[in-house]
């Protein structure tokens, strides 16, 4: 098996990440600093493998402080158990920390994060890949593979393939849950085939990168297909 990283590594991730954090609360480079209840800066495993980015906090992520804990988190979650993936064994984050939201009377609504906020916050995502270095990314909808990949990005043509990301990190787009979520009928079932498709090849290519890295005297015997035994749907 891959080497785990040392408890003293682990910690040291840990600490960093949780004064990172502390900077995030503090920020107020844009103007939804000042209109968020909460920041979101990132759940998980600070040694993952792999490491999911969305777009931003939503309406439920802004009241708790957590990524992905709305409908579309919990979408999320069952696609990682669908790979055989705890919540707790990744790490999940988003482009921007803060609730992109306008006013609507006494309500706030939820918007795209613009350039700028992604500009702004993109300093603190860099620095959560560069501490946690994940083998695979896994950026969800396409303003996260935009920061990524550049405006031109068109999920619908562009999924479902590998990229080279930060550090050289192989990099996979899917769509985005709340997409998922949107879709009825046939629909509903061709965007979820699209992702389990993409889910499979991101956890094939996790296994590879483990096997490649794994010492020859433990190196486990490769299983004739690396595509999870599930042949379920999440
Ligand atoms: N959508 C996102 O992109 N991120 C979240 O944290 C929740 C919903």
């Amino acid at each position: 098996m891959m080497s785990e990283p040392t408890l003293e590594e682990r910690a040291r991730r840990e600490r960093t990440l949780a004064a990172l954090a502390r900077a995030v609360e503090g920020c107020r480079r844009c103007e939804i600093g000042s209109l968020r209840t909460k920041s979101v800066f990132g759940d998980g495993d600070p040694c993952a493998r792999l490491m999911c980015v969305g777009e931003g906090p939503g309406e439920t992520e802004d009241r708790t402080g957590h990524p992905f804990v709305g409908r579309a988190g919990e979408l999320l979650t069952k696609m990682l158990a669908a790979i055989g993936l705890e919540r707790d064994e990744v790490y999940i984050c988003n482009t921007v920390k803060c609730r992109a939201c306008y006013r609507e009377g006494a309500k706030l609504r939820n918007r795209a994060p613009t350039p700028e906020e992604l500009a702004n916050c993109r300093p603190y995502l860099d620095e959560q890949i560069a501490l946690i270095r994940p083998k695979v990314i896994l950026a969800l909808g396409a303003p996260a593979a935009k920061s990524f990949l550049g405006p031109a990005f068109q999920i619908t043509k562009m999924r479902g393939r590998w990229y080279e990301g930060p550090h050289g990190i192989p990099l996979m787009v899917t769509f985005h849950p709340a997409y998922v979520l949107r879709q009825t009928g046939g629909s509903e079932r061709e965007v979820k085939r699209l992702v389990w498709d993409d889910l499979k090849a991101a956890k094939a290519r996790l296994d590879d990168i483990e096997r490649a890295s794994a010492l020859p005297s433990e190196a486990p015997p490769a299983p004739p297909d690396s595509a999870p035994a599930q042949t379920t749907l999440f």
